[in-house]
């Protein structure tokens, strides 16, 4: 149980919604800022407006998935205010406190490492990556549904790179009847990619294995799918991006040469952010259950 922690919410959308009612359940006391709008209200938290006072009586902070960008400003889409933490405010915050983010920004490190408070970045996590995958490979799978006008199934499709999110995916596309092509560096991969009955090839070799593609799904962060990959691929060819922005592919070229390329990111919270807001609950909770039982065992 939670009971006697304080948290605050600073922000963020229906996955943050998820993570407030479980630390609910679990009884902590919660605070919320930036969810004035939401529409049914919360119950059981007090509504708060961000101010050094509330900073200081945190022992957790929770920012959304993408944090504070380096002005400070806090997405809030439940708020009809803007949403911003002041810089010198940062210092309100107790050493040690733990704050919560999916990702943290320059600003945020900066001011975690001057005045001593924790930040956890969600999206660092293996198991978090991992379980995010099954939105993401989804929703991908939907946007190739709805920019293409032939099934997955039969279709040829490369998945580039087999992390996290490109095994998940590869798998995915592979149960729904797709021959599944892997683009990948490393001879682990390669031999796994074999096991799984995918077709992988060398990165560097990928302008020699795009010859009858059907489907791109990226997810190197890096620019991989360049000019001159896009100048041979086949006009039917859709590329679809979720590496990190500004994702790995020659876009202006594309769209030159007409081939249709999409940037997709975000798509867990876009397709399932219910799914993906119960994921980031359970990880948070267990991650300050611990937190504060190594905490316990340490005094
Ligand atoms: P990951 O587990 O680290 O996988 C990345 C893959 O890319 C690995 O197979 C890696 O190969 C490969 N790779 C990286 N640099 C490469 C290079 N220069 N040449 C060839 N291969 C390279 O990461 P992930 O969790 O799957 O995430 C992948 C990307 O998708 C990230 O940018 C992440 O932010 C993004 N993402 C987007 C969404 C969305 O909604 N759009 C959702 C989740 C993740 P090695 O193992 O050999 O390094």
């Amino acid at each position: 149980m939670l009971t006697g922690i304080s948290i605050v919410f600073l922000g963020g959308d229906a996955r943050q919604v998820e993570i407030i009612n479980k630390c609910l359940e679990l009884d902590a006391g919660v605070s919320v800022v930036g969810f004035d709008h939401l529409d049914p209200p919360l119950t059981g938290v007090s509504q708060e407006k961000i101010s050094p006072a509330l900073l200081a009586n945190a022992d957790v902070i929770i920012l959304p998935v993408t944090g504070c960008d380096d002005q400070g400003t806090i997405p809030a889409p439940f708020s009809a205010e803007q949403l911003v933490i002041e810089q010198k405010w940062f210092s309100s915050i107790r050493r040690g406190t733990l704050v919560y983010t999916g990702i943290a920004k320059k600003l945020l490190k900066q001011m975690g490492t001057e005045h001593g408070f924790r930040i956890i970045e969600l999206l660092e996590r293996d198991d978090i990556a991992i379980y995010n995958s099954i939105p993401t490979a989804e929703g991908a799978v939907m946007m190739a549904i709805q920019n293409t006008d032939i099934t997955i199934h039969g279709s040829t499709c490369i998945v580039l790179g087999m992390g996290r999110t490109g095994f998940t995916l590869a798998s995915t596309l592979q149960g729904l009847g797709a021959t599944v092509k892997v683009g990948v560096r490393r001879e682990d991969d390669v031999a796994r990619a074999v096991q799984m009955g995918w077709k992988p090839f060398a990165t560097r070799d990928l302008a020699a294995n795009i010859g009858e593609v059907d489907l791109i799904f990226n997810t190197i962060p890096t620019m991989i799918v360049t000019a001159q990959i896009i100048s041979k691929l086949p006009r039917r060819t859709v590329v679809i991006d979720l590496a990190s922005a500004p994702g790995g592919t020659d876009f202006r070229f594309a769209e030159k040469r007409g081939i249709k390329a999409i940037l997709a990111p975000g798509i867990p919270g876009i397709v399932a952010p219910k799914t993906a807001g119960i994921i980031m609950a359970n990880t948070t909770c267990q991650s300050i259950l611990e937190e504060y039982h190594l905490r316990g065992d340490e005094e």
